[in-house]
């Protein structure tokens, strides 16, 4: 897929716009996603004209409010200023499939950024600019770099990114019953890995639809389908992915073959091979092999090879 944009808080991607002048660059942002998609900085800070350097701010309760306010000087609340910012990107917004946030950041922080009462802090707070985010595009994939480095959160990024886009060029194309159907059988099988029975039920609201409700049942079936993928897939939810797929060759592998893809599943099962192993066995198989359902499926096949993510789960 060509054209996949991610936004990304600016400091990430080494630009100097933090309080202090200073970035906080993540190079596999840059080096190894920069590859893939076309990365889009910002920083609500300095977009908001606070300057660089400028008073560095924290999230406060003011009067029953969480605000950001200066951390020297509790009057400097930029509270405002932020949101009216993050309201003027919508048109750009709408064009990213995902976005990487900077942690603990009071605009940026996606989760646990430090509320300050007092002299004491909870970490329960949402940064304005990301809660803005999470409030306008509810289904876009947002994570912060912090958790890029846990295998399984980044694969489970990355895979939403493009199921998101998938979905943003169907839109494109013009939506259609059939292809609302088309689109839910080719990520069922992802989607299965994340949670079996919110698939079923998705197969239910894609079988639904109709010329009349398309456009309402199209906004809930999408919804839906990424607050599920939003919950990680289980390695025990892969195995019985794996074996339904496996189920597709049960006339078509001799018992040698059959004996290695039960080993490969079961090694996977017990945690000594990464899914790739029994991914690329299955795929083998396939290839000789082909069945249209699963030559469509994304499961096997949900981001670019080259990223490597199926290695390390
Ligand atoms: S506001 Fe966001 S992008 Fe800007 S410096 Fe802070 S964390 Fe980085």
């Amino acid at each position: 897929m060509q054209n996949i944009a991610i936004g990304v808080s600016s400091c990430l991607l080494g630009h100097e716009v933090r309080y202090d002048g200073g970035h906080k660059y993540h190079s596999y942002i840059e080096k190894t996603l920069g590859k893939f998609f076309s990365l889009r900085p910002f920083c609500p800070e300095a977009a908001s004209g606070m300057g660089v350097p400028r008073p560095a701010i924290q999230l406060r309760r003011v009067a029953g409010e969480t605000r950001a306010v200066g951390v020297k000087d509790a009057t400097l609340d930029a509270t405002d200023n932020l949101r009216r910012t993050s309201e003027l990107q919508a048109d750009w917004l709408r064009g990213v499939c995902g976005y990487i946030l900077k942690k603990d950041s009071p605009s940026c922080g996606m989760e646990r950024v430090r509320v300050y009462q007092g002299e004491a802090a909870t970490r329960n707070g949402v940064g304005v600019f990301a809660e803005y985010l999470q409030q306008a595009f509810p289904e876009l994939p947002l994570e912060e770099e912090g958790r890029l480095g846990d295998p399984g959160l980044r694969e489970n990024f990355v895979s939403r990114v493009y199921v998101y886009a998938r979905w943003r060029d169907l839109r494109a194309e013009g939506l259609s019953v059939n292809g609302l159907m088309t689109f839910h059988s080719r990520h069922k099988l992802i989607a299965m890995s994340h949670n079996q029975s919110a698939t079923r039920e998705l197969g239910r609201l894609a079988a639904s639809a109709d010329t009349e409700n398309l456009e309402e049942v199209a906004d809930r079936y999408f919804c839906r389908l990424m607050t599920c993928l939003k919950r990680l897939a289980t390695r025990k939810n892969h195995v019985n992915v794996l074996q339904h797929i496996q189920g597709y060759l049960k006339t078509k592998l001799d018992a040698g073959d059959k004996q290695e893809l039960c080993e490969a599943i079961e090694n996977y099962r017990l945690g000594l091979t990464p899914l790739i192993v029994p991914i690329t066995l299955l795929r083998h198989h396939f290839r000789r092999q082909p069945d249209p359902f699963i030559e469509r499926s994304y499961y096997m096949t949900p981001h670019p090879g080259e990223l490597a993510l199926l290695n390390d789960i």
